[in-house]
């Protein structure tokens, strides 16, 4: 039999192996199991710091037998206890590591053990970190010892501690080296798999061709070949990434997408009547989009700007285009109060530009409706038949626009609010609802850097909004110590005097509260959980807020009550509206001068400059206090003092960003690609994936279907599927 990387592994390898494989790692192909790279490489004395190995952690440890003891046990409190009269065996076994650092293991009712655990052998031992009488141990760990090897064991260690062991994603079920051991029968039947990569580029870059790299990626004869196997194997993942973002643009640059000239009726009457003058970007930004909304092939393109610089207001100049040209424009907001405000804010600014189809209405007037997942039935009907008819030329809304029976007449233009919400697959799904490509422009306040966007956003061009718009209020922020009374009673105070001086607070928590035990404090017993607001509010109205209007927001309240709070607090029949991040992004209430934030170390840095900015969007100064229990010095704490130091939400981002996990990162954005994109970072590799992008691009131009190189081909086509099926699902 032939063994290719499509074989089945209950083909090549024990029922019992293949059925833990695809089961518990849900690997079915040599492919899938030549994938499952290790996470690391184990080596004799890599962990000379035993101690610093954390409670809970799974680990993995290289460790010599020093002793092991029987003893007997009786459980403490003895009732219960399994076996007659609770007593049972213990083995203690205590291993070092080459520094002389101890750790136990334990094992009941498991003596037989002594016997191969002997001092003086070496094993990897994998378990759960717990501590007992203040003591480090692993208990029942899973083991493997080195090879006795007693004609020379000097030399065993030796090349012991030369091996690089593969140290694989695991389950219970299959430890690591069960993992490596049927890698290495796989290895040896596939020795050389066809290269997908395009031979001249791998040979011009000097990479290893493919079937070296897997070989030293699970089985590294040295650190110098694992490092040029993860290269080889980086670029792979990055060209294949980059490929379907330059031929998925170079396809869209293509296609035919209705002309939308610039002006028109409707437009020149909202621009006529706009109180304040656009600032220079969005003259700018404005003069360029409009540019591309009025040739025949699609805009793609990215508006990244600071809170607050007024990137809706050149999204709405963008869809008064459209519809000025008897185009229908879609708005899609990432949650309902937002899609809710945006409807309300757009129908202000119109005015009765947005009262199409009503007695009296200017001639070049249309209607704005807003569509989300809670309208009822009724509700949405009439909706419905203005988006199907085209009378609505403004359609806002939550996801609910990518549901089914949402059917545009002549949907022209898509914007999405606050990108980072919303994957390019329902970006896609709302481009699929068009007869024709619409024009798409997608705004964040998220700054991004270049290899980020790259990726993320690969297939769209970018503008920035660098400035916000002039009369912008300062927002001073701070960090409150919650265990300071004094602060904390200052802190109170500041927001009745903002009240007492007409003018309104946001208190933001982390947690609604209620039934919500979520799970970051599952478990961890000795730390409280986060405040939930529906307790702060009650505290606060009883005590330091007493006497204060105060409203609760959050995400688990029902539509209407949502949209009820949301408008008596915009209306100012609020003081203070207790939240949760439901207000982060994109909430206007000029009139809101004050924010505090409990927990604030439970937020992100990026999430933290979001919030700030509902306040000072008015004449007034905005203050925004950061409460949290954060040591002085420790790395929450730093993170709070960068954001109580600077507004300059990029140079935030990036500081966010080198802290965030990779997988946050590409977050919900892409989700084909989070299952390629096994070894290259996004951020630490930004050289590879801006070559990559390069080679691709060069790739496409030259060959836009890839015929050359059939093997990449089909792997890029693999990439662009893998997008398309959430697509269906979604
Ligand atoms: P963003 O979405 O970028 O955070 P918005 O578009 O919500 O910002 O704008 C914030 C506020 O600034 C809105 O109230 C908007 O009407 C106002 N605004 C926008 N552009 C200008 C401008 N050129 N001059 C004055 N105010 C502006
Ligand atoms: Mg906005």
């Amino acid at each position: 039999m032939s063994v290719r990387l499509e074989t089945r592994l209950r083909e090549v390898l024990g029922k019992k192996t293949a059925e833990a494989l695809a089961d518990g790692l849900g690997l079915e192909t040599v492919g899938d199991l030549l994938g499952h790279y290790p996470f690391r490489y184990a080596q004799r004395g890599e962990r000379t710091d035993l101690a610093s190995l954390g409670i809970g952690d799974d680990v993995t440890v290289a460790a010599q037998v020093r002793a092991a003891v029987k003893k007997t046990f009786t459980p403490r409190g003895g009732k219960g206890a399994r076996g007659r009269g609770g007593r049972g065996e213990l083995l203690e076994v205590i291993v070092a590591d080459e520094a002389g650092r101890t750790l136990t293991l334990t094992f009941f009712n498991q003596g037989w053990r002594a016997k191969e655990l002997v001092a003086g052998r070496w094993g990897l031992f994998a378990g759960k970190v717990a501590q007992f009488r203040g003591r480090l141990q692993l208990n029942s760990p899973q083991y493997q010892l080195l090879a006795e090897d007693a004609a020379d064991p000097a030399s065993a260690i030796e090349e012991f501690a030369g091996t690089l062991i593969p140290v694989y994603p695991a389950t219970a079920e299959l430890p690591t080296w069960n993992v490596a051991k049927a890698v290495h029968t796989v290895l040896g039947l596939v020795p050389s798999p066809p290269d997908p990569l395009p031979a001249p580029l791998r040979e011009r870059l000097g990479l290893l061709d493919y079937g070296t790299a897997l070989r030293q990626i699970h089985r590294p004869d040295s650190h110098e070949y694992l490092g040029a196997a993860k290269k080889r194997l980086k670029w792979q993942e990055a060209l294949v990434m980059q490929t379907v973002l330059v031929r998925r643009k170079a396809e869209s640059a293509g296609e035919a997408a209705d002309p939308y000239p610039p002006g028109g009726a409707i437009l020149d009457a909202f621009d006529a009547r706009l109180p304040f003058d656009l600032t220079a970007g969005q003259r700018q930004v404005g003069a360029e989009i409009a540019a591309e909304l009025a040739r025949e092939h699609p805009m793609h393109r990215l508006l990244q700007g600071d809170v607050g610089s007024g990137k809706t207001l050149v999204a709405l100049r963008a869809m008064l285009q459209v519809v000025a040209h008897g185009g229908q424009a879609a708005l899609l907001a990432p949650t309902e109060v937002l899609a809710a405000q945006h409807h309300r804010s757009i129908a202000e600014m119109l005015g009765d530009l947005a009262a199409g189809g009503q007695l009296g209405a200017p001639p070049e007037a249309t209607q704005v409706v807003l569509l989300t997942g809670s309208a009822t039935a009724a509700q949405r009907r009439p909706v419905l038949d203005a988006v199907t008819t085209g009378a609505a030329g403004i359609v806002i809304g939550t996801h609910a626009l990518l549901y089914d029976g949402v059917d545009f007449a002549n949907l022209g233009l898509v914007v999405v609010d606050e990108q980072h919400r919303f994957g390019v697959e329902q970006r896609d799904a709302l481009r699929a609802k068009a007869k024709k490509p619409p024009h798409t422009l997608v705004m964040t306040a998220t700054p991004i850097p270049r290899t980020v966007a790259m990726t993320v956003y690969g297939d769209l061009e970018t503008s920035r909004l660098t400035e916000l718009p002039a009369g912008r209020s300062p927002i001073a922020t701070h960090v409150v110590p919650y265990t300071d009374q004094r602060w904390m009673q200052r802190t109170w105070t500041r927001i009745r005097e903002e009240v007492a001086a007409g003018r309104q607070a946001y208190v933001v928590c982390p947690r609604v509260g209620g039934a919500d035990q979520d799970a970051d404090d599952a478990g961890a017993s000795d730390k409280r959980p986060p405040l939930a607001v529906t307790d702060v509010i009650e505290e606060l109205r009883a005590n330091q807020l007493h006497g204060l209007r105060l409203g609760l927001l959050h995400g688990r309240l029902d539509p209407d009550e949502k949209d009820r709070v949301m408008r008596a607090y915009a209306a100012g029949d609020l003081d203070v509206l207790v939240a949760t991040t439901v207000i982060e992004v994109g909430v206007n209430v000029p009139n809101a001068t004050a924010m505090v934030v409990l927990d604030a170390e439970r937020f992100g840095i990026s999430q933290l400059h979001q919030l700030r900015g509902r306040v000072g969007r008015g004449t007034h100064p905005g203050l925004c206090l950061l409460v949290s229990e954060a040591f002085e010095g420790s790395p929450s704490r730093e993170r709070l003092d960068a954001v109580a130091s600077t507004t300059d939400g990029f140079a935030l981002a990036e500081l966010d960003l080198e802290q965030r996990r990779e997988g946050d990162v590409l977050g919900a954005a892409q989700s084909g690609m989070k299952s390629h994109v096994k070894l290259l970072s996004l951020l630490k590799d930004a050289d590879i994936i801006a070559a990559a992008r390069a080679e691709a691009t060069a790739l496409v131009e030259a060959d836009p279907r890839l015929e050359r190189f059939p093997a990449f081909a089909a792997l890029v086509d693999d990439l662009a599927a893998d997008r398309g099926e959430f697509l269906e699902k979604g």
